[in-house]
């Protein structure tokens, strides 16, 4: 089957934090006296990210939605914190925090990216995001430049579905008004993003930045930066 779209993972695959998050972490904690080791605030948010329910919301109204967003996300700082979230500051800490990551300086776009972005769109592909992400999304890839090279962003909390879910992906492609077999994602997450994608009926890419190499399934390709992108799509075409 022709392929018609791209969808792609946004942390990882398309902006990385500027800087490390344990250092952001211990970096606002100092302006309200809260002393935070980056090294251990880092490694208890990587721990703290796993440990968290999936970021979507089944069943949860638009409207109570932004609300279900922060206190997940407070849950997650909180446990990076440690001891120190039960500091009184710790609040308005936690609020500069969630503020500060849906602003473009808490992050760094890949410098391939917009490249690869419009030239896939010059070959007449739909261009989609499909990242488990909150309401804050929308808006940050408008912040970053990007926005205007996708037809559609889908967070998961606004899908109600987190990746690897297959429903999140069956979403964007009916979004997209394309068949999931004419779809490929591209994702730096072997579980959420390749397997989620392949067991939605689409075809997966890794974006192996770290050039890792780990075992694909077969007919998965696996790329080390955007760039190559395009070359490898319309191949598989
Ligand atoms: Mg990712």
């Amino acid at each position: 089957m022709r392929l018609e779209a791209v969808t792609l993972d946004a942390v990882g695959t398309l902006f990385a934090v500027a800087e490390p998050v344990g250092r952001t972490y211990a970096r606002f904690a100092a302006r309200h006296g809260i002393t935070l080791a980056p090294a251990r605030a880092e490694r208890d948010f990587g721990e703290a990210l796993v440990a968290a329910p999936s970021l979507a919301f089944p069943g949860v109204g638009r409207a109570r939605l932004a609300e279900r967003e922060r206190a997940w996300w407070h849950a997650v700082v909180r446990r990076a914190f440690g001891p120190a979230a039960e500091r009184p500051s710790f609040e308005t800490c936690f609020a500069e925090l969630f503020a500060h990551y849906g602003r473009r300086e808490a992050w760094r776009v890949f410098p391939e990216v917009a490249e690869a972005l419009r030239l896939l769109r010059t070959q007449g592909l739909k261009l989609a995001v499909v990242s488990n992400f909150d309401g804050r999304l929308p808006p940050l890839l408008a912040a970053l430049g990007l926005r205007p090279l996708l037809d559609l962003v889908l967070h998961s909390t606004a899908a109600a579905a987190a990746k690897p879910d297959p429903a999140i992906f069956r979403s964007a492609s009916s979004a997209l008004g394309v068949a999931p077999a004419a779809t490929v994602h591209a994702g730096d997450g072997l579980v959420a993003d390749v397997e989620g994608a392949r067991r939605a009926g689409l075809r997966a890419i890794l974006v192996d930045r770290r050039d890792q190499r780990p075992r694909l399934p077969a007919g998965v390709s696996r790329i080390t930066t955007l760039s190559e992108l395009p070359a490898l799509v319309f191949g598989l075409d």
